[in-house]
């Protein structure tokens, strides 16, 4: 297959099947397994089904090995860091699994200037260069508050990074514009069934929209593109598989741009449905060393979703970009208060305590990201 060849992901997508997917992750035999290993770092997508079968689970400690090797080859002994900041928790979607959810009944708060400002001046305090702005979807928080916001984050951070609702190529270009360096776009499941019964309600339920968003970042000339799904709403090994054909179409076809892929794991907040699927930590390490093996140049971001004691253990395997002390509701860096939050976190300490850790484990935590310096 070339994933590049294909007019759009959409197209790519149509020609196949997802339980013939499933099919190939789980017939996927040691020896493809272990062929798969051998070609670290250069893996074909046949190669990386066998690397998130079941066949791979007793291969995991090769795997992070391999995994290991190729981050520091590629990224050296550092972890970059980056704080998330919810400007707005208004939502007009309903996504069954998240705390922002149209029909939850939470007190709704949207950033003013003043209140940013707040914000910025609590994590700024901690040391943070990069920081990823987070929105919910909806007709009060568009590209006008926008253009409003980057600016004024631009002033304090070297890295400007945001996840909002999917948008138009012209806006992503005036965004691109104001100072926006990476955009954000997670597909949350390829399952298009499971797709359609966990986003019920809102702009959010076209799933090819969605689906052809990267694309339209990418002809914006955004710098960086971060993929991924969410981990919990259909079956993980076919998820992934997906999300790493996406990452290899867009790696072909637009190749100016840089990667990201997030994986996270559903966590519990208000109103939220349990996980259809469950994805232990076992299957997050096989995962993210199957990511490593499959692209050695695409960083791959942790976040606080996890526990302390599993990220102390992923920055050996191939996670490159950890954030830190995240706060999940709007103005919630002042605030101790958490009735206003998107899901629960659970490495709860402070960005200093995550870096000392960091930097006891033999890696040194970037808090500043050059990329701009670099791309002008
Ligand atoms: S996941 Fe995003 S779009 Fe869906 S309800 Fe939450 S904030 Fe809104």
């Amino acid at each position: 297959m070339k994933p590049g060849s294909y007019k759009s992901f959409s197209e790519l997508f149509q020609t196949l099947d997802p339980a013939e997917v499933s099919k190939q992750v789980l017939s996927a035999s040691s020896a493809d397994v272990k062929a798969a290993i051998s070609k670290a770092g250069h893996c074909s997508l046949e190669d990386f089904a066998a690397l998130l079968s079941p066949a791979a689970e007793p291969f995991l400690e090769e795997m992070a090995v391999q995994a290991n090797r190729l981050t520091r080859k590629r990224f050296g002994k550092t972890i970059q860091m980056f704080v998330p900041m919810y400007l707005s928790n208004e939502c007009q979607n309903i996504c069954t699994y998240c705390g922002f959810s149209l029909g939850n009944k939470i007190p709704r708060l949207t950033l003013s200037k003043a209140q940013f400002l707040k914000e910025i001046e609590a994590v700024k305090k901690w040391g943070f260069e990069h920081i990823l702005l987070v929105t919910g979807e909806s007709h009060l928080v568009g590209m006008d508050y926008f253009l409003e916001m980057i600016p004024i984050a631009r002033e304090h951070f070297a890295h400007v990074s945001i996840e909002v609702q999917p948008l138009e190529e012209e806006d992503y270009l005036k965004l691109h514009q104001a100072g926006v360096e990476s955009v954000l776009v997670y597909q949350e499941t390829y399952n298009e069934e499971s797709y359609a019964q966990h986003h019920t309600k809102g702009k959010k339920s076209k799933f090819y929209n969605r689906l052809e968003t990267p694309e339209k970042i990418a002809r914006a000339g955004i710098n960086k593109i971060g993929l991924g799904s969410l981990l919990g709403l259909a079956d993980w090994r076919v998820d992934a598989w997906f999300a790493g054909l996406h990452l290899v179409y867009m790696r072909e076809k637009y190749w100016r741009s840089r990667y990201s892929l997030a994986f996270p794991r559903l966590q519990p907040a208000e109103g939220i449905v349990d996980p259809a699927v469950v994805t232990t930590e076992r299957n997050l390490a096989q995962i993210i060393c199957a990511y490593r093996l499959l692209d050695e140049t695409v960083d791959l971001s942790l976040s606080t979703r996890e526990s302390k004691r599993f990220r102390d253990h992923a920055i050996q395997l191939g996670v490159t970009t950890m954030s830190a002390g995240s706060r999940t509701d709007p103005g919630g860096y002042q605030t101790s208060k958490t009735e206003l939050e998107q899901f629960e976190i659970s490495d709860e300490r402070t960005p200093a305590e995550v870096a000392k850790m960091l930097t006891c484990a033999g890696l040194e935590p970037v808090w500043k990201d050059w990329d701009q310096v670099i791309s002008g």
